[in-house]
């Protein structure tokens, strides 16, 4: 993928950490700008909050050293896209990836204001990473970027500032590895007082219980709120998850349990069907032995081209954003989209989608399971009060299926897609933030 405009090239002579790109996913910025526009003039967006959102409050870009397992020294590109705090400190995940860049950043800080507004969760949005295959480095190497990464950032991030949280190639660990790092910079007195510096923390480490799993259980909660709607029986329908990490995972695995069957899936390497069902559990075994779906033994190999043009119910991208485009939304045979991904639709194939009837529940609604429960840790941490699983999980859900409920109404009422009803929730608590507080000076 070409370096976007706006992403400075790398000096020469360092060697950046940078594999060659398998797939041009587009720029992503100008996806979210597409969608916010559309979404601000169905409902006459006040024109400067339009502009206010249009672009990041800031964006940080830091160049820094690692020593490798080797003894080299290598040098890595890390971002933190901060891109409104009107209605609470800054929030959102940190991803490493190879092909990250900072117009992907930009869209995907965007959409954390949006999923936060969406769900009236006192948080605004950001995102961050380090561009680099996190595949190609051992424990140790992981541990150090993370490490040198947090320490870069320093009071660019914050407990009352901006807080984040695992996305594509983190996890439970690296927060902890951030968290450990981060209250080794303040004082000894505070340390226990900055443990909410990030959420999605192992549980041991202060973290929340049913954060692991919180992505894939509001994606679930949003299909069965569908489903209820549509008078449609999840027990004996068919899904397809693009994506078997954490949240392709967890909503196979929660999905099943309603009686669904897995037809198909697929990672970074490759893509598997089988008519008969998947078992989730055993491929989630399997994947944790191997490192990705293919070569499981209960699964025919198939090309990308034939997995979207499979037969199902249910469509889930959760893997990368950009992977359903013009061909993609013409070959999917399915009745709902359900976006377990951030970003994964091109506007030009959703329009598609749309007009062959299927459904799609968007990103900030259908994912926001994880930054719910990130801010239920959050809170905790606030609090020092320790939750049951039981306590998280029915707060997720009441909380997901109101705002569902909100939307679904605001579908109807203005024959508006998912999308746009789930924008116009988010902006109209934004823009009325705006309108009140005015502009300083
Ligand atoms: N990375 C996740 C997302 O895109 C979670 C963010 C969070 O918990 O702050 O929603």
């Amino acid at each position: 993928m070409p370096q976007s405009a706006s992403d400075p090239p790398a000096a020469p002579g360092i060697a950046h950490a940078v594999a060659p790109s398998l797939h041009d996913r587009g720029n992503l910025h100008t996806v979210a700008t597409q969608q916010l526009d559309k979404a601000a003039r169905a409902m006459n967006l006040d024109t400067s909050v339009r502009a206010i959102l249009s672009q990041p409050k800031n964006e940080l870009i830091i160049n820094f050293p690692v020593r490798m397992d080797s003894g080299e020294q290598r040098m890595f590109k890390g971002y933190r896209v901060q891109h409104n705090n009107i209605l609470g400190p800054y929030k959102g995940g940190i991803r490493y990836h190879e092909e990250s860049n900072l117009d992907e950043m930009k869209a995907l800080a965007a959409w954390m204001t949006y999923k936060c507004a969406l769900y009236d969760i006192p948080f605004g949005g950001g995102k961050g990473g380090v561009k680099f295959n996190p595949r190609e480095h051992s424990k140790p190497e992981l541990e150090r970027i993370t490490r040198r990464f947090t320490h870069a950032l320093g009071s660019n991030i914050g407990p009352e500032w901006d807080i984040p949280a695992p996305d594509v190639g983190t996890n439970s660990q690296t927060m902890v590895w951030m968290m450990d790092t981060y209250m080794n910079i303040v004082g000894m007195a505070e340390k226990n007082s900055v443990r909410r510096i990030v959420t999605g923390k192992s549980v041991t480490a202060g973290g929340s219980h049913g954060r692991e799993a919180a992505t894939g259980q509001g994606v679930v909660h949003c299909i069965t709120e569908w489903a209820q709607d549509k008078r449609f029986r999840l027990d004996g329908c068919s899904f397809i998850v693009q994506g078997f990490g954490n949240v392709g995972s967890n909503t196979a695995r929660i999905l099943s349990k309603l009686g669904a069957t897995l037809v198909a899936t697929g990672d970074y390497k490759g893509y598997i069907a089988n008519p008969e069902g998947i078992n989730p559990h055993k491929l989630t075994e399997h994947v944790g032995k191997t490192g990705s779906v293919m070569g499981y033994k209960h699964g025919r190999a198939i090309a990308r081209e034939d997995f979207f043009g499979l037969e199902c119910d249910i469509f889930i991208p959760a893997a990368l954003e950009l992977e359903i485009g013009l061909p993609e939304a013409k070959a999917l045979r399915c009745k709902l989209v359900v976006e377990g991904a951030n970003g994964p639709t091109f506007p030009e194939a959703e329009e598609v989608l749309l007009s062959r009837g299927i459904d799609v529940l968007p990103d900030i609604l259908a994912n926001a399971g994880g930054v719910i429960v990130s801010y239920y840790e959050w809170l905790q941490n606030k609090r020092s009060e320790r939750w049951d699983l039981e306590e998280v999980e029915t707060r997720l859900e009441r909380r997901m299926k109101r705002t569902f409920a909100q939307v679904r109404e605001l579908t109807i009422e203005k024959k508006l897609d998912w999308r746009t009803a789930s924008y116009e929730v988010a902006l109209d608590r934004i823009q009325k933030a705006y309108l009140e507080r005015g502009i300083f000076p």
